[in-house]
Order: C-alpha cells, then structure tokens, then sequence
C-alpha cells in the first residue's frame, strides 16, 4: 500500500433545476423560477472549477438534460463527470421496482446522449434508496453509488438485503461490488442554507455561509489527521451555492483545501481509486 497520504476531495454538484420542485408538486411559477435560478448558479460554479482547475461530479437528473440541454453541455464540455440522478427526481422508495428502473433507464439514455457514454456513478433524490436501488444499480453496470451515510471518509461496499425489523437485532446484508461514496447531511448546502415552508414545517436555513464553509474545512482537516487515505464529499445544488456571498466564501473554501494539499478529484475516479486499492477481493 502506498505510504504517501492521500487525501481526496469530491466536489459534487447535483443539477436539479426545476425537478425536485416538479416531483413534489410544486409547479407554481415562484418555485419553478427558484430552481431556474440553479442555471445562473452553475454557470458560476464553472467558471470558479475552471479558473482552480478542478474537475469536479454533476449529478445531472435526466429532466435537466432534456430541460436545458444547453447548461448541461457546458458542464460536459468543462470536462466535469456527468452522474446518474434519476430522470423525474422521484425518491426510489417512494417507487415501485418497475417504476424505478423504467426511469433509471430513460435518466441513462438521456447521459449516454449528452456524453456519449451511460453514467458510472448514482445518487438518489433526497438520498432515500429503495430495497431494489442496490441490484438495480448492478443490473445496469453503475460502479458506484452516493447515498448512504455509513462512514464519512472511507468509501465501502454498498450491501444488499440488510434486515432491520421492529425487536429484532440488526442483520448485515451481503456485501456487493457496488462501491459505496458516504455522504452526509451536514455535508450538504441544502439544509444550511434553505428557507423551506410547508403546510406542517418551516427549515429556517439561512446559515452563516463562512460559517458552514469553516466547518466544512474542519472536516478535511479531521481527515488529514485521521486516516492515511480518505475520500470528503461535499454537495452543493447550483441553486442554493450559487448565491453570490455563498459562492464567495466557497471560493474561499476551494482556496484553503488546495493549500492544505487536497486532491481534487472526480467521484468516478475517487471511487475506482477505493476499488483497486481496499475494496476488490486481493486488496490488501
Ligand atoms: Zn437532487
């Protein structure tokens, strides 16, 4: 094993537009514009990737790519990867097995047509797999999976048939060769910074953007101390980073984690690295 630390970061975009706002039902015109808004984000965020030359993850859900294919192919032509994120924004659980693959499917056509290659990589909407999402992934030849928050730093082996009853001890399912990339809530702009109101809740967001970004850099610097060879992944939505105190004081962040000696990587190579080095069955 290499003895040089190695400590990699993910930045990860995923590009909802208008979709997650559809998928819930809200198509009146002041939702829809706030998720328009995320075309304005991303062409900010383009423009910081390219000037730190950094390559980063769109996850792209097929409605965007079919929505405003233009802004999806600039991502491509930035030379950032393009990862599965669903085509409706539909929550898998929330699906049948039909229904999930069938939109898995059309999201997958939709990339193959934009990159010319199907997607290696997935993350669900709103970060709630099915019990169908790990074998479908694998019937359908994704490499790796960002939805679950099983670790912070080391990627793992997505697992199927975990038994969790009411009264029962916890059974560990099988693990499979899906490569698992943790994420985290608090590790994810949303719920720092939106204002959401509903008939029942009110999220206040609203959070101090250097704040968010100091304990965001906190988490890179616990790594370092660590573990020898670890994976952080943030993720952003145009719409809500691309605000311009936001994008500031994420700039700000993109500039310290390259200092502090970050490797700035795509998910899809983060994910291989974690493969061929821990994860296939010779890895030491
Ligand atoms: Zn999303």
């Amino acid at each position: 094993m290499n003895a040089v630390p190695r400590h990699i970061v993910c930045l990860t975009f995923d590009f909802d537009t208008q979709s997650g706002f559809i998928a819930r039902g809200m198509t009146t015109p002041t939702p829809l514009s706030r998720g328009e808004f995320g075309l304005t984000g991303a062409r900010r965020i383009l423009t910081l990737l390219r000037s730190h030359g950094i390559k980063a993850t769109w996850f792209v859900p097929g409605f965007t790519i079919e929505s405003h294919p233009a802004a999806s192919e600039a991502v491509v032509a930035n030379g950032h990867e393009i990862a599965h994120h669903s085509w409706a924004h539909i929550p898998p659980a929330q699906q049948s097995r039909d229904e999930e693959e069938a939109d898995l499917v059309r999201a997958n056509e939709a990339i193959a047509r934009l990159t010319g290659r199907k997607a290696r990589g997935y993350r669900s909407p709103s970060w709630d797999l099915s019990e169908h999402t790990i074998d479908l992934l694998l019937a359908h030849g994704f490499l790796y999976d960002s939805s679950l928050m099983g670790a912070d730093y080391w990627p793992y082996r997505a697992r199927r048939g975990d038994r969790a009853e009411l009264g029962e001890p916890f059974r560990f399912g099988e693990e499979t060769a899906l490569v698992e990339m943790p994420i985290s809530w608090s590790l994810d702009d949303y719920p720092h910074f939106e204002f959401v109101r509903t008939a029942t809740t009110v999220l206040p967001g609203s959070q101090s953007a250097r704040l968010v970004m100091e304990s965001w850099f906190d988490e890179f610097r616990y790594m370092q101390k660590s573990v020898e060879w670890g994976v952080l992944t943030y993720t952003m939505h145009p719409y809500v980073i691309g605000r311009g105190y936001r994008m500031l004081a994420f700039e700000d962040l993109v500039r310290k984690l390259a200092a502090a000696g970050a490797l700035f990587m795509t998910m899809e190579d983060a994910a291989k690295e974690a493969r061929d080095r821990f994860l296939s069955p010779n890895a030491s």
